[in-house]
C-alpha cells in the first residue's frame, strides 16, 4: 500500500484515513479471503509515539527533512560515512528529537520509534516496536549481523529502537475490533513491510542475483541483485538486505527530467519512431537537468552537455537516449568495480520504460537483456511479502 503524503497538519491523520478508505474500498464480498496485508512506507519518516496510551508524540517527520543539529552527536558515535551521517536519516531525526525533548523525559518511558509503515501497521495488529531490516537500516541497525550495532546500543536512547524482522514476516492477526468493523478474517495475518522504493523493485518479481531494475522516471536509479554487500559514499551507493542476498542501488541526476525540458512526451514517441537502434550514435552527451552528478561519477559541479544538438531532432533525441544508456552502463560497471554481482538482466520501470526504441538502444549498450517489467507499483510489491508472510504464519500471534 503506497501512501502519498498529504497536508502538512495532518499527516498522520491523513494516512489513517487513507488506510482505512482503502480497506472499506475492498468489495465486502472478498474481505473475508484476505489472508495476509503488509505496508511498504517512505523511508526515513519517521514517528514518536507512546506505547502506553498510541498517542502520537512527535512526528511525522518526513523523509526529506533534515535535521543538521543532530548531526555531530550522530557523527561522533557512528562509524565514518554510515548511512545515518545524513541530516535527514531516521537516527538524526531520533536523536535531535531525543536532544529537545525525549532526554527531559518529556515523553516518560513510554516513547517508541516506529518508521511509516510500522505505523500503518500497528494500526492494523495494535503490537509495539515491530519494524523490518530495510525501514531500520537508516537508524542504524546492521542487517548483516543482523543486530544494532553495539555503538548505537550504548546510546539512552536505545530502549526506544524497534526490534527487526525480515520484510514479510508475520506479526499478528489483524486487530479484533478492525476485523469486526470490515468483515476481514480472524485469521488474516498482518506482515513486516519494506521501503516504497524496495516494493517498487519487489514488483518486478526478480530477485535472482544478477538481476536489476532500472527506473527510468525523471531521474535514473538502478537497482542490482548482489551476492556481495557494496556501500559507498562517495556514490551515493548502498546496499539493502533482500533475504539471503543484497539489493544494490545507485542514483544519477541523468533521465527523463531533461526529455521533458526538450520536448512534450508526444514528441519523445513520435521522433522515438524515426530511431534506428541497431545503429549506434555519434553524439556523446551527459544530459543533466542541472548542475551537479551523484552517481556514477560523484561530481556537485558537473555541468550538463547536450550540444552539439544536430538539425534533426530525431538525430539529437537518439544522441541523449544513447547517452543517458551508456551512463546506465556505466552505473552497472561501476557496482561492478565495487564487488557486485555482474548485471545480467535488466528490468525497466518509469515512463521510459514505454519506449521500444530505447529499450533497443539500451540492449545494445549494455550488452544484456533489457525488457520492461510487467509490475512496478510498489503497492504490488508490498502484496508480494504479504503472501510470503502468508505462506510462514505458522504460530502468530493472536
Ligand atoms: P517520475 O515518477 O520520476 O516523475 P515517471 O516514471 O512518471 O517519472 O516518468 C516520467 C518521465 O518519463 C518524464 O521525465 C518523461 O520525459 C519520460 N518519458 C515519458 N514518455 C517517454 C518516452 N516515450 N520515451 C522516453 N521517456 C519518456
Amino acid at each position: 500500500m503506497h501512501l502519498q503524503v498529504g497536508d502538512a497538519a495532518g499527516w498522520a491523520s491523513s494516512w489513517r484515513a487513507a488506510l482505512f478508505q482503502l480497506l472499506d474500498d475492498i468489495p465486502p464480498a472478498h474481505r473475508p479471503f484476505i489472508s495476509s496485508i503488509s505496508i511498504d512506507g517512505t523511508s526515513a519518516t519517521t514517528l514518536i509515539v507512546d506505547s502506553e496510551t498510541g498517542e502520537l508524540l512527535a512526528g511525522p517527520f518526513l523523509y526529506n527533512e533534515s535535521f543538521p543539529d543532530a548531526l555531530p552527536a550522530v557523527e561522533s558515535i557512528a562509524p565514518a560515512n554510515h548511512t545515518v551521517c545524513s541530516a535527514s536519516s531516521t537516527l538524526c531525526k531520533l536523536v535531535s528529537w531525543w536532544n529537545t525533548t525525549g532526554a527531559a523525559g518529556g515523553a516518560g518511558s513510554a516513547a517508541v520509534l516506529m518508521h511509516q509503515s510500522d505505523w500503518l501497521l500497528w494500526l492494523l495488529h495494535g503490537r509495539y516496536g515491530v519494524s523490518d531490516y530495510n525501514n531500520a537500516l537508516k537508524v542504524g541497525y546492521d542487517p548483516e549481523a543482523d543486530a544494532y550495532p553495539s555503538w548505537l546500543m550504548s546510546q539512552p536512547y536505545a530502549p526506544m529502537l524497534p526490534s527487526v524482522r525480515a520484510p514479510g514476516a508475520p506479526i499478528a492477526v489483524v486487530k479484533d475490533d478492525v476485523c469486526s468493523q470490515y468483515g476481514l478474517s480472524k485469521e488474516c495475518v498482518v506482515c513486516t513491510g519494506t521501503t516504497d522504493s524496495i516494493a517498487a523493485f519487489l514488483a518486478a518479481g526478480t530477485t535472482e542475483p544478477g538481476r536489476a531494475v532500472t527506473s527510468l522516471g525523471s531521474t535514473m536509479a538502478i537497482k542490482l541483485v548482489s551476492e556481495a554487500r557494496v556501500d559507498d559514499a562517495r556514490f551515493g551507493v548502498y546496499s539493502h538486505r533482500l533475504d539471503d542476498t543484497w539489493l544494490v542501488g545507485g542514483a544519477s541526476n541523468t533521465g527523463g527530467a531533461v526529455l521533458r525540458q526538450l520536448f512534450t512526451d508526444g514528441e519523445l514517441v513520435a521522433l522515438s519512431r524515426r530511431i534506428d537502434p541497431a545503429v549506434a550514435s555519434p553524439l556523446e552527451y551527459y544530459p543533466l537537468p542541472r548542475k551537479g552528478e551523484r552517481f556514477p561519477v560523484s561530481d556537485p559541479d558537473m555541468a550538463p552537455r547536450l550540444q552539439p544538438r544536430p538539425e534533426s531532432d530525431a538525430e539529437y533525441l537518439h544522441g541523449i537516449l544513447e547517452s543517458i544508456a551508456r551512463i546506465e552502463a556505466k552505473g552497472y560497471n561501476l557496482l561492478r568495480e565495487l564487488g557486485a554481482t555482474a548485471v545480467e538482466e535488466v528490468f525497466t520501470a518509469g515512463g521510459g520504460a514505454q519506449n521500444d526504441r530505447w529499450t533497443a538502444i539500451r540492449e545494445r549498450v549494455l550488452g544484456v537483456p533489457v525488457r520492461k517489467a510487467e509490475q512496478t507499483e510498489a503497492a504490488y510489491g508490498a502484496a508480494l511479502l504479504a503472501l510470503k508472510g502468508a505462506d510462514r504464519r505458522v504460530g502468530v500471534p493472536s
